[in-house]
């Protein structure tokens, strides 16, 4: 790595960037890419800056074939990178859109501001979900988990059972709530969030009005059945006294992964 390469690798994924998952040398096709982003499909060169023409030549045909494949190329010269680094970040950060998946968006949550801000905590309590969820595709349910947490610590959690308990009610949802306030010893389980790899059903999103949980993290969004906002919208917009701060979107693509794969595999 050069002395620029080094430098922009540190500052990658921190700063104004933060959020966004920079590799290094990832090959693509016949090439590599010094820095790819994945999720935003963005690659970012840093040259030397004596430019040959049979270089400045290679660099065309590369950044044309990238194009072709779906993904965008930035380049800044070494002395650009090494003298005003907050620039070239700056321009990185315009080229990445739309927003990283943690946000892909976000709810407004009326009387909880700041609670639906997420953090590093909130990705790796959906990986624990999913992780739930992949015991549910396992036993031939539907892959769905769902974790309650309280003050960093699991209250309750459980994957879609409906088929083996011969119970409709026996969401991944429901079954971790039930934990919790069995544990409890209470049927609200207030100052709660709960996280759950898909969007909740108007079923699970009752109950979890009901049961006073404070904050709704989801994964993939569900357009045909969900319940926070996609068809409709009892946490979004609640006619009841209760609100109920969320983000859906979270780990978005691996949540949905397990379902996709799930359907295909019984296809
Ligand atoms: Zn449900």
């Amino acid at each position: 790595m050069t002395e620029a390469e080094r430098e922009l690798w540190r500052r990658l994924g921190r700063g104004q960037l933060q959020g966004w998952k920079f590799r290094r040398q990832v090959p693509i096709g016949p090439y590599f890419a010094d820095f790819l982003c994945l999720e935003a499909r963005l690659i970012v060169e840093v040259d030397g800056g004596q430019h040959l023409e049979l270089e400045a030549e290679h660099d065309q045909e590369r950044d044309a074939w990238l194009r072709s494949q779906g993904f965008r190329v930035v380049r800044f010269w070494n002395n650009q990178v090494l003298g005003e680094i907050e620039g070239v970040l700056e321009s990185i950060l315009q080229q990445l859109t739309p927003p990283p998946s943690p946000l892909p968006y976000h709810g407004d949550s009326l009387r909880s501001q700041g609670e639906g801000e997420l953090g590093a905590a909130d990705l790796e309590w959906m990986r624990h979900a999913l992780g739930l969820a992949r015991r549910a595709a396992i036993e031939g349910e539907v892959p769905v988990g769902a974790v309650l947490v309280k003050d960093g610590a699991v209250l309750g959690e459980g994957w879609n059972k409906p088929i083996a308990l011969h119970d409709p009610s026996a969401h991944a949802e429901m079954i971790a709530m039930r934990a919790a306030a069995a544990a409890l010893g209470n049927y609200r389980v207030p100052g709660t969030t709960l996280y759950v790899t898909l969007e909740p059903c108007v079923m699970c999103a009752g109950a979890i009005v009901h049961a006073r949980v404070s904050r709704l993290v989801f994964g993939a969004r569900d357009p045909k059945a969900g319940a926070v906002d996609s068809v409709y919208d009892v946490i979004a917009r609640p006619r009841l006294n209760h609100v109920v701060a969320w983000s859906g979107g979270v780990l978005e693509d691996e949540c949905g992964a397990v379902l996709r794969e799930f359907f295909r595999s019984r296809r």
